[in-house]
C-alpha cells in the first residue's frame, strides 16, 4: 500500500541526492562572485562559443544571468525554443533541473544539455516522486477506479512523471492550456489526476470549467491511501497531488487585502500557482506570459500588484516606469533554486565548454524520454 518516501535533508549545495530535484553537487571549480571580471568573462565565452552555444533564460532568473540568454521565456516556450535550434550542439539552461529535463527530451540526440547549477531543482517537482505516484496508482486500482482516471502533470514535473503520465494515456500542462487539458481528459476519462500542483488543477478546474471545492480531493502521498477513504477517491471528479510551488503558495488573501486598502484601484494580478483564495481575491489570473503582455498593455498611470516569482515582478517594474508595478507581498522571497544559477556558475559553465569540457550536462535515459515525449506530445495536439 502507500509508503512515505521521505527526501533526506539537504543543505542546498552539499551532498548528494541524484534521485531529488534538490540538494545535489555542483562539482564546479567556480569564480569567485567578487570578480569583477565575471560579466567581461561571461561576454568573452559566449563570444568564443559563437553559435555553438544557445543560452536560454527562465523568467524567474536573475538580471545578471538574463544578460546573457538568447531567448527568455516561461519553461515550455525556452524547451521548444531550444528543440528550434538544432543547429546548436550545447544548450546552456538557466532555470531548473526538470526544464533543462524537458529540453533534454525535446532536442536531438546529438544537443547537450547543460545546467550551469545541479543543484537548481525544484521544490514543487521533487513533492511527487516516482514510487509515490505508482503507489497513488496502486491506490486508485484498488478503489476500483484506475480505469476511468486520466492522469495529467503539470509542466513543473520530473520527466519520470512526464514518463508515467505518458504510459498510461494523460498529458502534460502549462499554466496557460490547463483547461484545455482537462477538457481533453474529461473526454476521455470520468477522473483526473491532477499532478503535482493542488493550486492549478482546482483553480482551473473551479474556475474555469465549473466544478466545485466538494468535487476535488487532495491526496496525500504521505499518507495511506493518500489520507482519503475509498468512497472520496470514487466520488472526486479532481484528485489533487498535494504539492504547491513554494514561491506562489506563500502569497495569502491578507497581502491582497493589504494591497488594496494601501493602493486605491490596483488591479491584483497573481500566478494559478497561487492558494485558490488569493486567486479568488485577485482581479486578473494567468502564467507568467500572460501576466508580461497584461502589464505590456496597462494603461499609463496604472498600479499594478503582481503575485509571482520578484525578479520577474521587478524586471516588470523597470520595463514599465509609466506604470505603478508593485509585488503582491513583500514577505514572499525569491524561487530560492533559480536564483542558484548566478553568474559565477554561468560563467564556469561556458568556461568549460570553451574548453572543450561539457559540465552538468542533463540526460533523460531512453524509455523515460520516450513515454514522456508521448505526453508532451499529446499537449501539443491538443485541440
Ligand atoms: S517558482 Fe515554484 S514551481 Fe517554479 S521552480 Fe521555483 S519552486 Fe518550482
Amino acid at each position: 500500500m502507500t509508503t512515505t518516501t521521505d527526501l533526506p535533508l539537504l543543505f542546498l549545495g552539499q551532498g548528494a541526492d541524484p534521485a531529488s530535484e534538490r540538494g545535489v553537487d555542483c562539482p564546479g571549480d567556480l569564480p569567485a562572485a567578487s570578480d569583477p571580471a565575471l560579466v567581461e568573462r561571461a561576454r568573452a565565452a559566449k563570444a568564443a562559443l559563437g553559435d555553438s552555444v544557445f543560452i536560454l533564460g527562465h523568467h524567474y532568473q536573475r538580471d545578471e544571468v538574463i544578460q546573457f540568454a538568447d531567448v527568455t521565456g516561461d519553461s515550455f516556450k525556452l524547451a521548444r525554443d531550444a528543440a528550434a535550434r538544432p543547429d546548436a550542439p550545447h544548450i546552456v539552461f538557466c532555470g531548473v533541473h526538470f526544464m533543462a529535463e524537458s529540453a533534454d527530451i525535446l532536442t536531438t540526440a546529438e544537443q547537450k544539455v547543460i545546467l550551469p547549477d545541479l543543484a537548481a531543482g525544484c521544490s514543487m517537482a521533487d513533492m511527487a516522486t516516482f514510487d509515490q505516484v505508482e503507489d497513488c496508482w496502486d491506490a486508485l486500482a484498488d478503489a476500483g477506479i484506475a480505469d476511468r482516471v486520466v492522469p495529467v502533470t503539470y509542466m513543473n514535473s520530473s520527466a519520470d512523471i512526464k514518463g508515467f503520465v505518458g504510459r498510461r494515456g494523460g498529458v502534460v500542462c502549462t499554466s496557460s492550456n490547463a483547461k484545455r487539458a482537462l477538457d481533453w481528459a474529461f473526454a476521455r476519462g470520468e477522473q483526473v489526476l491532477f499532478l503535482p500542483d493542488q493550486h492549478l488543477g482546482r483553480n482551473t478546474a473551479v474556475l474555469e470549467m465549473g466544478m466545485t471545492l466538494e468535487d476535488c480531493v487532495v491526496y496525500n502521498p504521505r499518507r495511506p491511501n493518500g489520507g482519503l477513504t475509498v468512497e472520496q477517491l470514487r466520488n472526486a471528479k479532481m484528485i489533487l497531488w498535494q504539492g504547491h510551488c513554494s514561491v506562489h503558495g506563500r502569497f495569502t488573501r491578507a497581502s491582497v487585502e493589504e494591497v488594496r486598502a494601501r493602493v486605491p484601484g490596483v488591479n491584483v494580478l497573481v500566478h494559478p500557482e497561487c492558494r485558490h483564495d488569493v486567486v479568488t481575491g485577485a482581479d486578473y489570473v494567468g502564467s507568467t506570459e500572460y501576466i508580461i503582455r497584461a502589464l505590456e498593455a496597462a494603461e499609463p498611470g496604472s498600479a499594478w500588484a503582481i503575485g509571482t516569482e520578484l525578479n520577474l515582478v521587478k524586471r516588470l517594474a523597470n520595463a514599465h516606469p509609466d506604470k505603478n508595478v508593485m509585488f503582491l507581498d513583500k514577505a514572499v522571497c525569491f524561487c530560492s533554486t533559480m536564483n542558484r544559477i548566478d553568474l559565477p556558475h554561468l560563467v564556469w559553465a561556458l568556461e568549460s565548454l570553451v574548453r572543450g569540457e561539457v559540465p552538468n550536462q542533463i540526460t533523460v535515459d531512453a524509455d523515460t524520454a520516450h513515454y514522456a515525449r508521448v505526453a508532451l506530445d499529446q499537449m501539443l495536439a491538443l485541440p
